[in-house]
């Protein structure tokens, strides 16, 4: 089976769940956080379309509130219109608390007009616009006077016609009998957008009286969409339900003017792109809106003004920011979760080295030939309890077989020795004749070889004597076999008395038959010593009286000289033959 390293063991299960929980995690929070964002975000457009709805409609709320509260005027006091000159007071006092209001009008069924026109861009112009005053059906202009309501007047063109019932605030409310809008504009002579509302005025029997108007500018709708404070690249507008601008976020033109031509923008023909992908969809709600990788959330809202007027807010945010918002929190998720495992994996390694030190050295300890390396490991090895135990286990069980070994090697030792003496005494006898006690021939040989060469070194003489009991047979079979051994010992004894221990060899050769070597002993000597051995066998019986003699074969190797074993054996067995033919109880030399 393979087997897995500690460290994995460890590591792998945390970094696996480490894995896991990062990627749930990731998962779960960027789609917490991304419907968070949503909600955010809806939440924060909602708040927006709020302000801008309350503020539309405070915006347009005088208009209809000054239109109502003349009609109501006018209608139950009809002899105010008998001299339109203090209604420029009344005007006065109602548009100067709006800075947009820009014109609030009456205009007399006989064709008689009274305006009070407010500059929309320049709060301090206030001005009276009448054609009762000189002439009647022309317009001029005068300053407004507290004190007698019309005040001097402006340079204008006296000669102007107007007939106010020919225009189309006044046409408009009279042919619907009705409160009725104007069209948006932009106004004559000032860069902003303006909107009416005028009512046909109608007596207790229902004649027409005239007509009263109100006009507001809408620059400041246009400038307060500017002021608000968005995203990068969101945008608001405000359009009229089929599109036209009325406000925008942006500072791009809501009218262009060519060839005497004025001409409103509308959605779908402005320069920027978001603003023409809103013109898809003017469905009040919340709408996604994609075209070439340009995204964005986009909700549109619906508001009532009186009198049947609807327009449309419309917010464009770009998904880059929700997306923004999600990039920085995935990279702080995918740093965390890296962060993680770099953790687990650190805790993990030294959790396993932690285990897997002591661990590795009680290994190589136990892999190292020398049980002493178990013995010298430091105790205690670890501060885990099962290392611990496993260690003095092991420890202990090295202590144990250290003993073991010990007595083993006393024992080997003690029986090697017996085996050594055994085999000494095996060797003696396997080149010791049984029955003499003399070397066998294999015993001889053994000797021989180095007698011989310290001899020839240290230059002395060598005597070989080849010798054979004669007519030995007869002993044999005159006393029995066991009497021939007992001769052939008493012949060893003389033989071994008549030769010098340690310095000569004396063997039994064959069956009767004994070989002498005698070193650094001159001819004589040996003569003398092999006289001596017949003497003996003369005077001695080797058994129950019986005497035996023996031949002699010698041969002399003089000091120098030298002469291989088997030539010195084959003389002296020549000689032997010759003592024997001559008679036998000869030294043949
Ligand atoms: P020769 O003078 O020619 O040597 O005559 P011989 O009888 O000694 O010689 P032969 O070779 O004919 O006989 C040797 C005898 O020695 C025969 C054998 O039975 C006897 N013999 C040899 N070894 C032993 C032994 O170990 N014990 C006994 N008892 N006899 C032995
Ligand atoms: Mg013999
Ligand atoms: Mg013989």
């Amino acid at each position: 089976m393979k087997s897995v390293p500690l460290r994995w063991l460890i590591v792998t299960p945390f970094v696996v769940l480490a894995l896991i929980s990062g990627i749930t995690m990731y998962f779960v929070s960027t789609v917490t956080i991304s419907n968070i964002a949503n909600s955010v975000g809806t939440q924060y457009i909602k708040e927006v379309e709020n302000r801008i709805y309350d503020r539309v409609q405070n915006f347009m709320a005088p208009l209809s509130n000054i239109v109502e509260m003349n009609l109501e005027a006018f209608t139950h006091r009809p002899e105010l219109l008998d001299d339109l000159t203090p209604l420029a007071s009344r005007f006065y006092e109602q548009a100067t608390p709006y800075n947009q209001m820009t014109f609030i009008s009456m205009a007399t069924v006989d064709g008689r007009y009274l305006a009070s026109a407010q500059d929309p861009t320049n709060r301090s112009k206030h001005n009276i616009a009448a054609n009762f005053i000189n002439k009647p059906l022309t317009m001029e202009g005068f300053e407004y006077d507290p004190v007698n309501n019309i005040g001097p007047k402006i340079l204008s063109d006296a000669t102007f016609s107007y007939d106010p019932r020919g225009r189309p605030f006044y046409t408009d409310a009279t042919q619907e009998a009705k409160m009725a809008w104007s069209d948006i504009h932009p106004y004559y002579g000032f860069p902003t957008l303006g909107i009416g509302l005028s009512a046909p005025i109608y007596d207790q029997a229902g004649s027409l009286l005239g007509v009263t108007a109100t006009s507001i500018a809408l620059i400041e709708l246009d400038k307060y969409l500017e002021s608000l404070e968005l995203v990068d690249g969101a945008y608001i507008f405000l359009a009229e339900e089929n599109g036209t601008l009325i406000a925008t976020s942006d500072h791009s033109d809501l009218y262009r003017k060519a060839d005497g031509v004025t001409t409103r923008v509308n959605l779908n023909n402005h320069p920027n792109k978001a603003f023409q992908m809103a013109s898809q969809n003017l469905t009040p709600g919340t709408h996604k809106l994609s075209d070439k990788g340009q995204e964005y959330l986009y909700f549109v809202r619906s508001i009532s003004l009186k009198y049947g007027k609807n327009w449309l807010i419309g917010i464009l945010i770009p998904s880059a920011y929700h997306k923004s918002l999600l990039t920085d929190y995935t990279q702080s998720t995918v740093l965390i979760t890296l962060a993680l495992f770099i953790c687990i994996g650190l805790i993990g390694s030294l959790i396993a080295w932690y285990i897997g030190k002591p661990i590795q050295m009680l290994s190589q300890a136990a892999n190292n030939k020398n049980i002493q390396s178990i013995q010298k490991l430091p105790q205690p090895l670890s501060n885990i309890r099962e290392i611990n135990s496993l260690s003095q286990g092991l420890s202990s069980m090295a202590d144990n077989l250290f003993d073991i070994m010990q007595n083993l090697e006393k024992k080997v030792a003690e029986r090697t020795s017996v085996l050594q003496d055994e085999n000494v005494s095996l060797l003696e006898n396997s080149l010791t004749d049984e029955l003499t006690q003399l070397y066998n021939r294999r015993g001889f040989n053994l000797v021989l070889e180095p007698a011989l060469k310290k001899a020839q070194q240290s230059h002395q003489p060598i005597t070989f004597v080849l010798c054979d009991i004669d007519h030995f047979k007869r002993i044999n079979d005159e006393f029995g076999h066991s009497a021939g051994d007992i001769a052939l010992v008493a012949v060893a004894t003389n033989l071994r008395n008549n030769t010098r221990a340690s310095v000569d060899i004396v063997a039994r050769y064959g069956g009767e038959e004994f070989i002498m070597v005698f070193i650094n002993t001159d001819v004589t000597q040996v003569m003398n010593r092999l006289n001596s051995i017949q003497e003996n066998f003369k005077t001695h019986p080797v058994i129950k009286n019986q005497h035996i003699t023996m031949s002699f074969g010698v041969v002399h190797v003089d000091a120098g000289l030298s002469m291989s074993v088997d030539d010195l054996i084959e003389q002296a067995d020549r000689k032997l033959y010759q003592a024997k033919n001559s008679g036998r109880d000869k030294i043949v030399s």
